[in-house]
């Protein structure tokens, strides 16, 4: 399977027909910095597998054991792409396209590494951002009604954490990937009554939960996007099955004005947006 990989903005990609050889976690001072956050996973591939296609920026250093690379970026963007050595690549694992099977197999560095690499259990957890409404526990429902999940991607399993709904319109509403959503909350019931606008604007996917779900498998979102009492979270893997394609209509549209008072609002409250 040929790796593939591009920068944020898409004026660099890069492909290579080779197996990774190595997947390192690096957490040396330059992988720090240079990636801005707390260290670097390279994938490393022979240098004559790479192909690049775009133009890229270098910067040249040398560590502290003498040995020389080049660190290339995309001069538009700022993503950091790859470093360069003689014989290898050592891509940065965050800007392949499929990254989600890599097996990582050692970290170096250790002991420049920060206490906070390692993400401690316990932190509050949002499949999405956490900016989206408040919390609202003790919430009950029917388990055996239908569950909805929307989404960007074409799915048939659905990943631990991920958040489902009873609420089709609610599931729609997700599936264009929107940064706010807001509900009208005059329904106590889940019929489509419920009025629901949101800013997304891509086409997307809807799709059923084929398992039985029972409250064992769910848990109500801790801060659900405005949707108090219809995000819940799940604890097991679940299979999907599609319904619909989804294209977000003009009435479910949020406004630039209704936009601009959510978000005074969401800054009133301190919850400076995450999402774009
Ligand atoms: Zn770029
Ligand atoms: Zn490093």
């Amino acid at each position: 399977m040929p790796l593939t990989g591009r920068c944020l903005c898409g004026a660099v990609s890069y492909t290579s027909d080779a197996e990774p050889q190595s997947v390192i976690y690096c957490h040396c001072d330059d992988c720090r910095r240079v990636t801005g956050s707390a260290f670097n996973v390279g994938v490393g591939i022979p240098a004559s597998t790479f192909q690049l296609s775009g133009k890229t920026k270098g910067y040249e250093s040398t560590n502290d054991e003498g040995r020389t690379k080049i660190r290339e970026f995309c001069p538009e963007c700022g993503s950091q792409l790859f470093t360069r050595y003689p014989n290898t690549i050592f891509i940065k694992a965050g800007t392949l396209d499929h990254s989600e099977d890599l097996r990582p197999t050692r970290e170096i560095w250790t002991e420049m590494a920060v206490p906070w690499s390692k993400i401690p259990d316990g932190l509050d957890k949002f499949p999405r951002s956490s900016t989206w409404g408040s919390s609202q526990p003790g919430i009950h429902c029917d388990y055996s009604l239908t569950w909805y999940h929307g989404s960007q991607q074409e799915l048939t399993k659905l990943r631990i954490g991920s958040s489902i709904t009873q609420s089709r319109s609610v599931a729609k509403a997700f599936s264009h990937r929107p940064s706010i959503v807001s509900m009208s909350d005059e329904g106590e019931s889940l019929s489509d009554k419920l009025r629901i606008k949101h800013n997304g604007v891509t086409p997307g996917y809807l799709y059923v939960v084929s398992n039985d779900i029972g409250p064992d498998d769910v848990y109500p979102h801790p801060h659900p996007a405005n949707a108090d009492r219809w995000e819940w979270l799940t604890n097991r893997e679940l299979k999907l099955k599609l319904i619909e394609q989804t294209i977000a209509t003009d009435e479910e549209r949020l406004t630039d004005e209704e936009i601009a008072e959510i978000r005074q609002k969401q800054k009133e409250r301190g919850e400076e947006s995450f999402v774009g």
